[in-house]
């Protein structure tokens, strides 16, 4: 299909700032001759030094979050112009952790997806539904109210420049692992979802990557399906062996 690859991985709030560094230096040394897209979030105190650790390298730096205002009086937060300053050029939006634990709504990841693109970072929209919603069989009504809402007023060629991550929430930090077949279909709706806002083409150039308990025992059941891009792994992204596995799957 010819889309960008992308293997990512998630810090969230792990590492103090000399195992962060010491984890950048294992992934360089085993990234040498590889070519593939690796995408890393760690932590904000350590992304300006990590950044600049990884220029001119096949690793990119994001940052976890961030707030839509510019600047302001919002203690504790992060603006965009921060994000770029550090150097990142991704920002994730919507992880399952800023949904359900900080209570972020799709009104607010609307905004923050506006601001990315405002500031010329690219988002990783991340979406994905609980346990009792697919149980209750509401997994398409769930992406479908995520994605249209993620895009809101967003213009196709914005659009063009995001990427998506489909995390179901059960299987973040679970170690249940979804299925390749239930990953793929969730992967196609988002697909179809994209289609009907931007059309087939967008749809189709888009990187969908799969989340959750993503490990290196069941990458390639995963990497082999058509509409799976590539992964954003949490645990599995803290030691530069089992990442570094992930990364190299055939
Ligand atoms: C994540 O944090 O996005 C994630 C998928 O975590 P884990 O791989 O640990 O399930």
């Amino acid at each position: 299909m010819g889309r960008r690859e992308i293997f990512a991985g998630n810090w969230k709030m792990y590492k103090t700032r000399e195992e962060a560094v010491g984890l950048v230096r294992g992934l360089l040394e085993g990234l040498k001759g590889i070519s593939r897209e690796v995408v890393i979030f760690p932590p904000y105190p350590y992304a300006a030094e990590i950044a600049a650790m990884c220029r001119g390298t096949v690793i990119s730096v994001g940052m976890q979050n961030m707030h839509f205002e510019k600047e302001g009086a919002f203690t504790g937060e992060i603006s965009p112009p921060m994000v770029k300053d550090s150097g990142c050029r991704y920002v994730l939006i919507g992880h399952s952790e800023r949904r359900h634990v900080f209570g972020e709504t799709d009104d607010l990841i609307n905004k923050k997806v506006r601001a990315a693109f405002e500031f010329g970072i690219e988002p990783i929209i991340c979406v994905g539904e609980l346990l009792d919603e697919r149980e209750n069989g509401q997994t398409g009504q769930v992406l479908s109210r995520q994605i249209k809402g993620a895009f809101d007023g967003i213009s196709a060629e914005n659009a063009s420049r995001s990427v998506i991550a489909y995390e179901p929430v059960w299987a973040i930090g679970t170690g249940k692992v979804a299925t390749p077949e239930i990953a793929d279909d969730a992967h196609r709706e988002v697909r179809n979802l994209l289609s009907d806002l931007y059309g087939r083409g967008l749809a189709d150039s888009t990187p969908v990557l799969y989340g959750g308990s993503v490990k290196p025992d069941n990458i390639s059941g995963l990497y082999a399906k058509d509409n799976i891009d590539g992964v954003l792994v949490g645990g599995a992204s803290l030691k530069a062996d089992s990442f570094l596995e992930i990364i190299k799957v055939k």
